[in-house]
């Protein structure tokens, strides 16, 4: 066994390692600094996965693919964006993760999400590698016509680089049905070829039951079985959740049905607080507005003057029980945890990709509440659209029930691997832990087999 100061010197070296050879690069810092707390002092007594170099190879992309998009607006005006493709590990299967077209997207971020997307797929049991995509395109206040010649324009150079055996990008922000259908409808266009390239496709060209609110619907039942193993469950708590697009409004959905009150959703202009609890009217009220209408979240109090909208405030300071970050990375600091943790916040779980920041996860850990990371809990979302892969090879479509079943099952069996790989001996569970080993444990056995590649 190695001294605990040697294992910090251990991690210090790699992170400063990572850090020169990827400089400014902060949120694929942060996320690979989560990792390698957690699976340092595993390597370091599997001599093997040292001996190969596996932490050093699991941080480096298979490749990154960087492309300009160029397309004309509705006024004539030609107009340039970046896009990516992170082809991250194909170690367990064809790379697999969303394409966010958000102006703040950089190489960083995408990254970032590749690498952590790497572990999820891993947690889910299929077989599915990393990627993730997108643009510094804003979607928003842009007209149907300019969203569909940017996702053509795009799909013109993506097409070459994705296919069902090699990479099988989603949705994720900014990206839903309908860009989804505009580059699926290109790629068909361009390949003369129907199948299943990308997931989260419309019902009636290959899409899946359930995939719509799988991100959304899995960290709440993630959520139910950590509640679960201490004997608890969400009937009766108080819920804040951030966000109001596709992983908000879905964890908002289940969590009501399955009993507990949700407070508060929230956009990038600020957030609603209602008291008497966003239910399944108000809830279709707020996914018209977002996904028909694209309109903006502070529109609820003038359909419920009850409730209150807080502009450009994130909803962590209301007190409740369990909070669901749905938005977006870095969207809860430090100090925003300590005053979670003294409003009573006994769960934190998370639907976004690394909502919160490094910081603020240690405050929770501190605190032995339950807290689910993202690799685990949002993995919902990726389970289904691997169903999706599968539904489209065997040309069959699955009933919204089993599709359901098969994803419940999916988040017991990553909660279990999280609880095999992190209980601490004392009935806490560091979900942190669980989630980065068990995660990690497959993809390196696979590249130890491979031999150098
Ligand atoms: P959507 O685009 O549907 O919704 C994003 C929501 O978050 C919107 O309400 C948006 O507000 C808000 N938001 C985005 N960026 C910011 C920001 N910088 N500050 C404040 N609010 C912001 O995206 P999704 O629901 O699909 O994704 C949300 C999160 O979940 C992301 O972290 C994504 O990576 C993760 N995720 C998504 C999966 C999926 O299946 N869709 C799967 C797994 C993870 P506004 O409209 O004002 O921008």
């Amino acid at each position: 066994m190695t001294s605990s100061h040697s294992l910090r010197e251990e991690i210090d070296h790699f992170m400063h390692g990572l850090e020169r050879r990827n400089p400014h690069e902060t949120e694929f810092h942060q996320a690979v600094h989560e990792v390698v707390e957690s699976v340092m002092p595993f390597v370091m007594a599997n001599p093997s996965y040292k001996k190969a170099q596996i932490l050093e190879r699991m941080t480096e992309p298979d490749r990154i693919i960087i492309f300009r998009v160029s397309w004309e607006d509705d006024e004539g005006n030609i107009r340039a964006n970046r896009a990516w493709r992170v082809q991250f590990n194909n170690s367990i299967g064809p790379y697999k993760g969303g394409l966010r077209f958000h102006p703040s997207v950089n190489q960083s971020i995408l990254k970032f999400l590749g690498f952590e997307q790497t572990f999820k797929n891993s947690l889910t049991g299929l077989p599915m590698g990393g990627g993730k995509g997108g643009s510094n395109f804003n979607p928003k206040g842009k007209s149907d016509r300019e969203v569909m010649r940017f996702c053509q324009s795009l799909m013109v150079e993506l097409h070459r680089h994705i296919g069902e055996d090699t990479d099988v990008p989603a949705g994720d922000i900014g990206v839903g049905a309908r860009e989804i259908s505009y580059m699926f409808g290109m790629y068909k266009r361009l390949r003369n070829r129907f199948t299943g390239i990308l997931t989260g496709k419309g019902l009636a060209f290959g899409g899946s039951l359930v995939r719509t609110e799988a991100t959304g619907f899995g960290c709440v039942y993630f959520c139910n079985h950590m509640l679960e193993h201490t004997g608890d469950s969400l009937k009766g708590k108080t819920c804040i959740i951030s966000g109001s697009g596709n992983v908000a409004t879905y964890a908002c959905q289940k969590a009501t049905e399955l009993g507990a009150k949700v407070l508060t959703l929230s956009d990038s202009g600020g957030f609603v607080y209602d008291p008497d609890g966003i239910d399944e009217d108000k809830l279709a009220f707020v996914k018209h507005l977002k996904e028909v209408q694209r309109g903006r979240i502070s529109e609820y109090v003038k359909k419920y003057p009850k409730a209150e909208f807080h502009a450009e405030q994130r909803p962590w300071g209301v007190p409740a029980d369990v909070a669901f970050p749905c938005a977006t990375q870095n969207e809860i600091n430090a100090d925003e945890a300590r005053t979670m943790l003294k409003n009573g916040v006994k769960v934190v779980c998370e639907g976004a990709n690394m909502p919160s920041e490094y910081d603020a996860v240690q405050e929770f850990l501190k605190a032995k509440i339950l807290f689910g990371p993202a690799k685990a809990a949002n993995a919902g979302g990726v389970a289904v659209s691997g169903l999706e892969q599968s539904q489209n090879q065997l040309r069959i479509s699955w009933s919204r029930d089993e599709v359901d079943g098969k994803l419940q099952e999916i988040m017991r069996d990553i909660h279990e691997k999280c609880v095999q790989y992190g209980n601490d001996g004392n009935s806490w569970v560091n979900y942190v832990d669980g989630a980065n080993i068990a995660g990690f444990v497959k993809v390196a056995d696979a590249m130890l087999a491979y031999g150098v590649v």
